[in-house]
């Protein structure tokens, strides 16, 4: 008898033409294990969420804890010390200035969270502002509000009709920048709602880097025209980029943040939206018409909380930074080979994020090399998942030297089989 195929619908997979996937069914620090005894090692982190690697002995332990605990419970009109604990740690190891805390459970809803705090900041203060400005090759999520907000493209054409419409601004290329800042303080002349970017780097649009002066001055502009600064950290937060926050490399607070992936170390779905007192402030009246109306039914899972304050106290006694100073000097180390080869554009790195474009006769998103490229990476061994033909390296922290020699053998393998001659 044969199996019947599977009935799961995979998250941005063509069916009609992926391989089987590998059945997954372990997880310790950078590797994971299949059902049929295989190892992978786990380099772009399970979708940027794992940080201190897969299955943290005291994540672990504190998930088991809370789950015979108290497993759920409403958040409207109640609340947990895990949620407690986790709200009042964010809020002091988070940019200062941000002291309200809203919680979701992915990074597309803490994104939607932000823009609706800001539509309701300006409705609630009276004034006429709806207008959201963003980065060129942005990337916020996979919700209607979200993809409006992203890069258009293929894979949100069908959803088109139902997207809305926000000013993009030219991504600020080494060179350019001063291009991207003008059409800021242009558009910030016509008092738009606020601006949301992902600070220093666009991850899902291609792992395009820029420079933290230029984050610093988009942050300035918006401030001198009274334009909220929304940071989507959801994939830069927790250490990613070098630092606790990206933010913090360009002395920014902004007016609203929001963290995702590596909040729990990656473990459970939890995301968290922070904001100035005045954003929570405008919200805050006897006038019920003025609350802040969002929730969702597992708002503050009490599990998944306890896991992000788990995540908290291993960043307060575990040397995590010096695990990321030392990941980032391992790229540095062999990313070197790659400078100079030809088959090679664009090599560059942010913290423990390392990039390089193939050159490849098919260049672009939809480039089948990047499902044949990932399906060598697989036959390796190795959970790599280009963007297209850029190849990205972003693994746990816990990832060793000899784990990367094994990332960038395989990379030169493929330059070998994949590159333009
Ligand atoms: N924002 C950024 C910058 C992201 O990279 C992502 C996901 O990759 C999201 C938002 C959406 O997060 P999620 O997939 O958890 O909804």
């Amino acid at each position: 008898m044969t199996a019947s195929p599977s009935p799961v619908w995979h998250p941005f997979t063509q069916h009609a033409l992926a391989p089987e996937p590998p059945m997954v069914v372990r997880g310790q620090g950078a590797w994971l294990e299949t059902d049929a005894g295989g190892r992978i090692l786990d380099a772009i982190s399970s979708w940027w969420v794992i940080t201190h690697g897969h299955c943290h002995p005291r994540i672990v332990a504190a998930i088991a804890e809370q789950a015979g605990q108290l497993d759920q419970v409403i958040f409207a009109g109640h609340t947990h010390p895990a949620a407690e604990a986790l709200a009042r740690g964010l809020v002091a190891m988070t940019p200062e200035g941000l002291d309200h805390v809203f919680f979701s459970d992915s990074g597309s809803t803490a994104v939607e969270v932000a823009l609706k705090m800001a539509a309701g900041y300006w409705r609630h203060t009276g004034e006429q502002r709806t207008r959201i400005l963003a980065l060129e090759h942005g990337y916020h999520g996979d919700t209607i509000g979200t993809m409006s907000v992203g890069a258009r493209g293929v894979y949100n054409a069908a959803y088109e009709p139902f997207l809305f419409e926000v000013t993009r601004l030219p991504f600020p290329q080494t060179g350019r920048e001063q291009a991207t800042l003008d059409a800021l303080e242009a558009a910030c002349r016509e008092a738009p709602a606020a601006l949301l970017v992902e600070p220093l780097i666009l991850g899902a649009g291609g792992m395009h880097i820029y420079a933290p002066a230029v984050l610093a001055e988009m942050a300035a502009i918006c401030a001198r025209h009274g334009v909220l600064f929304i940071a989507d950290e959801v994939m830069t937060g927790f250490g990613r980029t070098g630092t606790l926050f990206a933010c913090e490399q360009a002395g920014v607070v902004p007016d609203i943040a929001c963290y995702a992936k590596g909040l729990t170390g990656g473990s459970l779905p939890l995301a968290v939206t922070l904001c100035r007192r005045a954003i929570f402030d405008a919200h805050y009246s006897t006038d019920r018409a003025r609350t802040f109306f969002h929730s969702s039914s597992f708002t503050a899972n009490p599990i998944a909380c306890a896991a992000a304050v788990a995540n908290l106290k291993i960043w307060a006694d575990e040397p995590v930074g010096a695990r990321i100073a030392a990941l980032g000097d391992a790229h540095d180390e062999r990313l070197a080979r790659f400078r100079d080869d030809r088959r090679f554009a664009n090599v560059r790195r942010l913290g423990t994020i390392a990039a390089l474009d193939l050159v490849a006769p098919d260049p672009g998103y939809l480039a089948d090399v990047g499902p044949r490229l990932a399906a060598f990476f697989r036959d390796e061994g190795l959970l790599i998942r280009p963007l297209g033909n850029t190849l990205y390296v972003m693994p746990p922290y816990c990832t060793t030297a000899e784990d990367l020699d094994l990332v960038y053998g395989a990379i030169a393998t493929a330059a070998d089989r994949f590159g333009r001659a």
